[in-house]
């Protein structure tokens, strides 16, 4: 009788702990990590990789899955489209609608140009998604990432590289490598790694000019090295890696201009961001006269009061967002006169142009390989890249189901509470669960016979008790 009690009670202790095993140690922190490093290019073109021998792309498009329509958000500018890519959401939700911007409750104005940057209160509607990782106790690098450098919601990326375009891309490629092969105990989870180069020469020679050539294949060569560079630290096979840009590039010419001195006096209004798509705050009381100035005052500038932007561009509910928005027609320019300096390329424009839209590659463990699917939106890779790091994704614009099909099938069984990436850490998980119940198994073993020796020492009078240990009633207690 004494021998069942105790013979219960240690088992029932057993099977109390057994129970505060899993949270104690987190199945995810014992295999393998999932990890992911985006990539962008700043204003790499869709179809750059078909004009000049881009060998590294086309290794990845065969190695993993490519887009070929990536439809980014309005306006397609550098900032606003690299916020969307790490929180899911259109422009005028995250709240970074421009480059320049103008907001009217914080009486501020902002500039990627300025030290206005690094201000948090405009960063802070949305969370991007390293900090959302950090939250749930990972970990995330930056090297040079547009925002990554910018204290957002009191965190920045766990390392990370404060701005420096003087810092070279091999430079970045080796911090970023560095971060993500270290103990993994510190490794990072998810990276981000940005380059200016296509955009800055894009915008100085044009996108038609053949000394684009040149900086295509330089930056194809890049992408090699970044390649080799993973290779060499032996992240190449576990990395997640998306090659993706935040928008296109289109040419303009010297005559199509548009000057906004012939409609209307500066006296009248503020030019808030650059064309090709202008903000106008116009003075207090004057906000119809300048509609009516320029409403029909160029064939080739739509003007829109806020309220009628068109809904499909999802640029209307922010602060932010100027009275009047101006659009210049593909391959046209607004300045307020001709002393502006000119270029050659530009983009912002309306988001649904090819020319507009950027290039989208992906390879690693949870990718298809030598895939190609027709179309996404750049929103959709905020909860792709969720689903991934198995991080839940905050409310976004997003659709995991719109891009699913670019990662290996479900298996067919999988553990409903744990989200996990096709074919990366369920694996792992399997021989932990079978390792520590043959641990629980051996453990149970030695203390049914260290107890029946020494109660048996202790308890002569109690010999026949020990039959019970042969009785089946102890499973009743063992729901395993
Ligand atoms: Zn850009």
């Amino acid at each position: 009788m004494m021998l069942g009690l105790l013979l219960r009670g240690g088992l029932g202790l057993l099977v109390l702990l057994w129970s505060f095993i899993p949270p104690l140690v987190s199945l995810r922190d014992l295999a393998e990590r999932p990890k992911l490093l985006l990539v962008s290019f700043d204003g790499f073109r869709w179809d750059y990789v078909n004009r000049v021998p881009t060998p590294n792309f086309h290794i990845l498009m065969e190695e993993g899955v490519t887009v070929e329509q990536v439809e980014n958000v309005y306006i397609t500018k550098t900032l606003p489209n690299h916020y969307s890519l790490v929180t899911g959401l259109y422009a005028e939700t995250h709240g970074i609608v421009a480059n320049d911007m103008f907001d009217p409750v914080l009486n501020r104005s902002f500039s990627m140009d300025t030290d206005s940057l690094y201000e948090s209160q405009w960063w802070e509607q949305a969370v991007p998604l390293w900090v959302t990782i950090q939250n749930s106790g990972g970990r995330s690098a930056a090297a040079m990432w547009p925002g990554s450098d910018v204290k957002i919601h009191g965190m920045f990326p766990t390392r990370y590289l404060p701005y420096n375009a003087s810092v070279g891309f091999e430079t970045r490629v080796e911090h970023i490598v560095k971060w993500f092969s270290a103990p993994e105990q510190e490794a990072v989870d998810f990276g981000v790694l940005y380059w200016e180069e296509p955009d800055d020469s894009g915008h100085d020679f044009g996108p038609e000019s053949s000394l684009m050539d040149a900086v295509i294949a330089d930056v194809d060569e890049k992408l090699g090295f970044l390649r080799n560079e993973l290779k060499k630290a032996g992240l190449y096979e576990r990395v997640n890696l998306v090659v993706t840009s935040d928008h296109g590039m289109t040419q303009l010419f010297a005559d199509k201009i548009i000057e906004l001195d012939q409609y209307v006096s500066r006296d009248l209004y503020t030019w808030v961001d650059k064309s090709p798509v202008v903000g106008i705050l116009p003075k207090e009381g004057k906000l119809d006269e300048v509609y009516e100035k320029l409403a029909d005052a160029n064939p080739y500038m739509a003007v829109h009061l806020k309220d009628a932007i068109p809904e499909r561009l999802h640029y209307r509910h922010n602060v932010r967002i100027m009275p009047i928005l101006l659009e210049a027609r593909e391959g046209w320019t607004i300045v307020q006169n001709r002393s502006t300096p000119h270029m050659l390329g530009n983009h912002g424009y309306d988001n649904t142009l090819r020319s507009m839209q950027p290039i989208f590659l992906a390879r690693g463990p949870a990718f298809r390989q030598n895939y190609v699917k027709p179309a996404m939106r750049s929103v959709d890779l905020y909860p792709l890249m969720c689903h991934i790091l198995a991080i839940p994704p905050l409310p976004n614009n997003g659709s995991f189901s719109n891009v699913r099909d670019l990662l290996h099938p479900e298996p067919t069984v999988s553990p409903p509470s744990i989200p996990t990436p096709a074919g990366l850490v369920r694996p792992s998980y399997f021989p932990v669960v079978v390792g520590s119940f043959l641990g629980l198994m051996l453990v149970v073993g030695f203390l049914m016979v260290f107890v029946q020796q020494v109660t048996l020492k202790q308890l002569p009078s109690l010999k026949h008790a020990s039959r019970e240990m042969s009785q089946p009633l102890l499973q009743e207690d063992l729901h395993l």
